[in-house]
């Protein structure tokens, strides 16, 4: 097909082709859950579905460590805690695949240097973009930061609601599950670690 910006045609060429295969999966488990994958309204759901996974796992394609690499040796004698609070991410459990959506917080203690902000939340998403459990993806974050980084602590929280939980299940809608991987400093030294949970907390 010739390239021409202006066909419409374009637009919808550019999708990613799913493979038979991937939507005749998807059409068994509508029929599994009961409805009719021929019905008008669910006649593009199965590539539409396919399309949503590639984009909800894109993490898989995503190296966590490629965003710790580029570091900042100056500091301005800054050597205090440094916490991205209150990111917002979205992950999907490996047992229902269902979503999970929450909020993490991140601190580290630099050591020698530190990374632009916005990284460590890269760090988070590349990790919380994969099939997860919430325990996983807290040691995850927490270990990738603590060995490309090489600070003195790191803290990580995660508070999330699993939807196998809340639409499932027990179907307990406002369950909220905590997770918290404390390395270095905040492991070791218990005033250290009060403090950094205290500015996570306020
Ligand atoms: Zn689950």
């Amino acid at each position: 097909m010739i390239y021409d910006p202006d066909a419409e045609t374009v637009r919808e060429s550019v999708k990613e082709s799913v493979p038979a295969e991937v939507a005749d999966a998807i059409r068994t488990l509508i029929k599994w859950s009961g409805d009719d994958p021929r019905r008008e309204g669910l006649m593009e759901t199965p590539e539409r579905v396919a399309r949503a996974w590639r984009e909800y796992c894109r993490g898989y394609g995503d190296d966590p460590a490629y965003h710790l690499s580029r570091i900042f040796h100056e500091v301005g004698g800054y050597d205090d805690v440094v916490l991205l609070k209150d990111i917002p991410f979205q992950s999907h459990c490996e047992h229902h695949m269902a979503p999970i959506v929450g909020h993490a917080h991140i601190a580290y203690l630099p050591g020698d240097y530190v990374v632009g902000i916005s990284k460590l939340a890269r760090v988070l998403h590349a990790f919380a973009h994969r099939l997860q459990v919430q325990e996983r993806l807290t040691s995850q974050v927490a270990n990738c930061i603590w060995e490309h980084l090489k600070p003195q602590g790191v803290a990580v929280v995660v508070e999330a609601t699993h939807g196998c939980m809340t639409g499932r299940g027990v179907r307990t809608p406002d369950v909220i599950m905590k997770t918290s991987r404390m390395l270095g400093v905040f492991r070791d030294d218990v005033k250290s670690r009060e403090e950094v949970l205290k500015l996570i907390e306020s």
